[in-house]
């Protein structure tokens, strides 16, 4: 090892990058991370940490409604100022991103703020024309957003973006109907645009049970948000006035001020030198790896979204925690990627753990679904339409559940726990056996029929 410059040399400084650097330099190892962009990667600086401060500033606009049903004198003509909030979440990212930076040094590990390139299979280049050496190279270089390449897609942004608009937009039209269009879509209506979503299929959120993004789907459209199906991209085509015009397959071309492309996102491997080293990719340019995070060179592994196995930020995370107990740590570990909690943001927000109803059925045969659909106490004195659903899927032949599915205020920090029971492999009994907690909406889950 000692004729390297260092033991690992990781190229992105993300979720996965910075917990692999200083756990392998807390092994004891000599650790660089090369980062072209911002310490903390996409999560911290323009992916769930600001997306989620949003959400937040997003959810006043239901609170200090319904704050009058709760005797609150909230004047009418109450304000909100976007810039107010996009500078106070802006600061926090500053914040965070010299909080990560300091972790990294006080695990001295080096942070080089130059994009790297893979050269060999102990070899990288930085930006400046210095080469360096490595025994691993760690890939973790993340995603991109996939913007689609029709005429003037230019004009339109995507996520990236979003958390620097100057104002907020009357009209706003987002591509795709996934994780963060449907984010978005909420935090842009709850700031007063009229959104559009269009995608290319019927559904939204596929992977996500059935009931439960219909439940969105419809309290996304009595809010006012608008869907289009079965809509392919076809371009934009900015007018005179600076709107835009987009065009898409089977509906009329619409007028709005902002397009975002949400439309998915693709790993970061181009120009990074992979084939030098013998590092094969896959159909989407993802970096392809054993269980171990091991590429097709026995030097180099990879971590994260460049990985597209499971996009998100907590399993890159414990991706690279893995990889550097494994290869660092003389503690040979391994992601279980089994019972994997998610969670969208939406307004509100939806959460799951598990396999769907469809899923179960398909791979159980025998399966009991029970299910609570309830207008949270909350909503019915503010006077809000919108019902909770919460779906329970059991093995039929022995009770265990196998999925949970929610929708409803709060449903992500419910979720957590109860995926804790999930994926112990408890069973309908066992959450019965729990006396309620009342009054909560949690409650539901060991009062289900
Ligand atoms: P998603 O994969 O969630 O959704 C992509 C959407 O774009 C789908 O509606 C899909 O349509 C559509 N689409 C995909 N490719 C094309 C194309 N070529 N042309 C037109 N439409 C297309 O991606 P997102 O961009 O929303 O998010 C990326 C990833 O980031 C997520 O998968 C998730 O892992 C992660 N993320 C997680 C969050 C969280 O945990 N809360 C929040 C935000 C992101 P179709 O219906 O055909 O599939």
């Amino acid at each position: 090892m000692a004729d390297y410059d260092y033991d690992l040399f990781v190229i992105g400084a993300g979720s996965g990058g910075t917990r692999a650097s200083r756990v392998a330099a807390a092994h004891g190892a000599r650790v660089a991370v090369a980062e072209e962009y911002r310490v903390g990667g996409t999560c911290v600086i323009r992916g769930c940490v600001p997306k989620k401060l949003l959400v937040y500033g997003a959810h006043f606009a239901e609170d200090l409604k319904d704050a009058r049903r709760f005797g609150w004198q909230v004047p009418s003509d109450c304000e909100f100022s976007w810039q107010t909030l996009r500078d106070n979440v802006l600061a926090e990212v500053d914040r965070l991103n010299g909080a990560y930076k300091k972790t990294l040094e006080s695990h001295n590990v080096e942070i080089i703020d130059q994009r790297a390139t893979v050269t060999g299979p102990h070899s990288v280049r930085l930006a400046d024309g210095t080469e360096k050496t490595a025994d691993k190279i760690l890939i973790a270089v993340g995603a991109h957003p996939a913007v689609p390449s029709c005429p003037g897609h230019e004009h339109g942004i995507t996520s990236n973006e979003a958390f620097h608009l100057d104002s907020i937009p009357k009209r706003v039209l987002i591509a795709g109907a996934g994780y963060i269009a449907n984010e978005f879509a909420g935090v842009f209506h709850q700031f007063g645009a009229h959104v559009t979503l269009i995608n290319r299929s019927k559904d939204i959120l596929r992977g996500y049970d059935l009931t439960i993004r219909d439940r969105l789907l419809q309290i996304s459209m009595m809010k006012g948000i608008e869907f289009r199906f079965d809509a392919t991209f076809e371009g934009i085509e900015k007018q005179a006035d600076g709107s835009l015009r987009v065009s898409m397959s089977n509906h009329a071309p619409i007028e709005v001020d902002l397009v975002m492309f949400a439309t998915g996102r693709m790993p970061n491997t181009h120009g990074l030198g992979l084939e030098k080293a013998g590092v094969e990719l896959d159909d989407h340019g993802a970096v392809k790896v054993d269980e171990d995070n091991r590429s097709t060179c026995p030097s180099i592994f990879a971590v994260g979204d460049v990985t597209n196995r499971v996009q998100l930020t907590p399993v890159a995370i414990r991706e690279g925690q893995a990889f550097a107990d494994t290869v660092f740590g003389n503690k040979p570990t391994r992601v279980d990627y089994d019972c994997i909690p998610a969670a969208v943001f939406s307004h509100p927000p939806m959460a799951g753990v598990g396999m769907t109803e469809a899923q179960a059925k398909q791979m159980l045969g025998s399966v009991r679904v029970y299910t609570s659909d309830f207008r949270p106490m909350k909503n019915v004195l503010a006077g809000r339409e919108e019902r909770a659903l919460y779906k329970m899927v059991c093995d039929g032949d022995t009770g265990r559940v196998v999925g949970l599915h929610m929708i409803g205020p709060d449903v992500p920090e419910i979720l957590q726990a109860a995926a804790i029971a999930v994926k112990a492999g408890l069973t309908k009994a066992q959450f019965d056996a729990t006396v309620a907690l009342h009054p909560t909406m949690s409650e539901e889950l060991v009062l289900m029929r």
